[in-house]
This record gives C-alpha cells, structure tokens and sequence, in this order.
C-alpha cells in the first residue's frame, strides 16, 4: 500500500503568556516546529518509515533548548530529574519506553533501544540506565539537564505548594510575568506548560508510529512516572487505527488510557480519528481534571490535534506540502 506521508509533532500544552504578542518571539518557535517537520517529512518523502521519523522529530525536539524535554527537562520535588519517553510501531504493536532515568541524554533513543531488544516493554531506573549504557548510548550528568529557569520554576511552585502546574488559564499577571522571565517571550507561558514532546506519522508503506518524550511534571514526587511512558495511555500507535502521543496532567491521561482510548473508540464504537480524539480530550480527560492535548493521524492520513488548554505548539506535513505550525487556537 502506498500512502501520502504525513507527521504531526508537539511541543507541549499550556496557558497562553504574557508575551504571546510578541511576535518575533513566536516565530523562534514556528520556525524550530517547521525545521522539526521539514526533517521529518524529508526522510519519509525519501521512503523513510515512520519509527525512523518520529524518533528523528522527537530527538530533535529533545534537543531544542525551546522545548522542554532532554536539556531543560522540569525537576523533581528534590531537585532532581527523571525523564520518561515511549515509542511504538503502529505494523507490528512493538513498544519500548524507559521511566526515571537522568543520566540518558536522549531519552527516545533508549526506549527505542528497548522496543529493538524486545525482551521488555518498560524499563525503569537504574536498570534503565544500565541498559542503555550497555546499548552504548549517549549517558550525560544529570546537571546537563538542569536549567536556571527550571530550577526557579520549581521554587516557584513549591512556594505556592503546587505538586503539579495548574493550566486552568487563569494565569495571574505576576505569574505570568515571573514565568515568562525565564524564557523571555515564549509564547505560551513557561510556568504552566506542560514539557512534553512527542510525534506521531504515517508512512509510504501505511505504517504508523508515534513517540513521546518528557521530563514529566514541575515537582513531582520522586519515582512518580506519567503517561508518557506508558503503552496506551501517553503513547499509542496500531496500523489499523491511529498512531496518538499525549501532553498533559499525566495522572488523568492515565485514568482515561487516553492513547488507546483513541484507538478503541475508532475500532469499536466506529468513530473518526476527530470524533475519538475530540471525545478523549475534550470530555473525558475534562470530566475528570485533566488538561492538555493530543496529536493523532490515522492510516488515510487525517491529522487531528486537539487541545483543551490555550495553547499547543504543533506542526505537521502532508506529502510534500509545506510544513504548517501553531501554537494557539
Ligand atoms: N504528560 C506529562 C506527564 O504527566 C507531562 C507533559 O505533558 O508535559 O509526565
């Protein structure tokens, strides 16, 4: 089966800043999303399979000092990291996902690498690392991921006694402005954003894949693992169906298997890819507290990229058409 390529990635979920205006700042974003997809969409215009594009997407997101997973990843309630990331192959319902780990400079790589042995799905901690390491993969202080507007965004939250950012939109301007300090006009606010990255494509061949990536939640407890990692409910991709990577409060992501939940609504309720992923983020996940958002695309190679928080930086391609990227409504 030949299809016309597509790749949808994100960049996070979040509450619109002070600085949204600003409109050279937001281009600095608009161009790293097209650059991210251009990339994409060239390896898969080249026949490249969809797992080589969403990891290549999500490793150059984890890269980008813009968005916040790898370098610049959220801490931990004890100044620490702990990263997640999950990647499947939508042809054969292969996954690989690593938790908890601080010494893997590319996240995505790992849990690639444990998809590959196969022996495992999730691989957590130390023993994570060890098998990365073992897989000679790029191992870093966890200091490399460590930013001063990270750190200050997790003082911030302790003193306001928030285990979890709050993305309800109601940003006051004095967060807004102590936020967007940090990373000066970044056009959703970086205080009450989720990290996460992630993408999802469609191949020449019908095959999708999606991938995830994050340093999970401004002060989490430690050992607290998200969505991300995990198989159906962060992450999700099936031939048949759709390939989904998640942004959001992860714990309601879980609740909900919001990933799959996409999936199984198309198989047995019969619903489209817009009609599953709208249900997902705006009624389910929302019934219980849950914010953020989605990106999917089907094996006809619909794109649906839904959000119930502000904003959302995205971009996607289609064949070789010109990459389109947003971040608000
Ligand atoms: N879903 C991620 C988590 O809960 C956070 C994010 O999307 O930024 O770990």
């Amino acid at each position: 089966m030949r299809s016309t390529p597509v790749i949808a990635i994100h960049g996070g979920a979040g509450t619109i800043s002070a600085a949204a205006l600003d409109a050279a700042a937001a281009e600095a974003y608009h161009e790293a999303l097209r650059a991210i997809v251009q990339a994409g969409q060239s390896l898969l215009l080249k026949g490249g399979s969809a797992l080589d594009a969403v990891c290549l997407a999500v490793e150059m997101l984890e890269d980008c000092p813009l968005f916040n997973a790898g370098h610049g990843a959220v801490f931990t309630a004890s100044e620490t990291h702990e990263l997640d990331a999950a990647v499947m192959n939508g042809a054969d319902l292969r996954a690989g996902a690593v938790a908890g780990v601080s010494h893997v400079r590319r996240p995505v790589r790992a849990a690639r690498a444990v998809m590959e042995d196969g022996a495992h799905v999730l691989l957590a901690g130390a023993g994570a690392e060890a098998f990365a390491r073992q897989r000679g993969l790029e191992m870093v202080e966890p200091a490399y991921f460590s930013t001063e507007a990270r750190r200050a965004q997790l003082h911030r939250a302790q003193a306001a006694g928030r285990v979890v950012l709050d993305h309800d939109g109601a940003a006051s301007a004095a967060t807004a402005t102590a936020a967007t300090t940090t990373l000066p006009g970044a056009p959703l606010d970086e205080g009450r954003k989720f990290g996460t990255v992630g993408a999802v494509a469609l191949d020449l061949q019908g095959h999708l894949a999606a991938a995830t990536s994050t340093g999970g939640m401004t002060n989490k407890r430690v050992g607290r693992v998200g969505d991300s990692p995990l198989i159906g409910a962060g992450t999700y991709a099936d031939d048949q169906r759709a390939a989904v990577s998640c942004t959001g409060s992860g714990e309601m992501f879980i609740r909900v298997a919001a990933a799959y939940d996409v999936c199984a609504r198309m198989r047995y309720a019969g619903e489209s890819l817009a009609q599953a992923t709208q249900a997902v983020v705006m009624q389910s996940l929302p019934a219980i507290g849950g914010s953020g958002g989605l990106i999917a695309v089907d094996r006809a190679g619909n794109v649906c990229m839904p959000f119930n928080t502000e904003g959302m930086y995205r971009g996607h391609a289609r064949g070789n058409e010109a990459p389109q990227t947003a971040i608000h409504r």
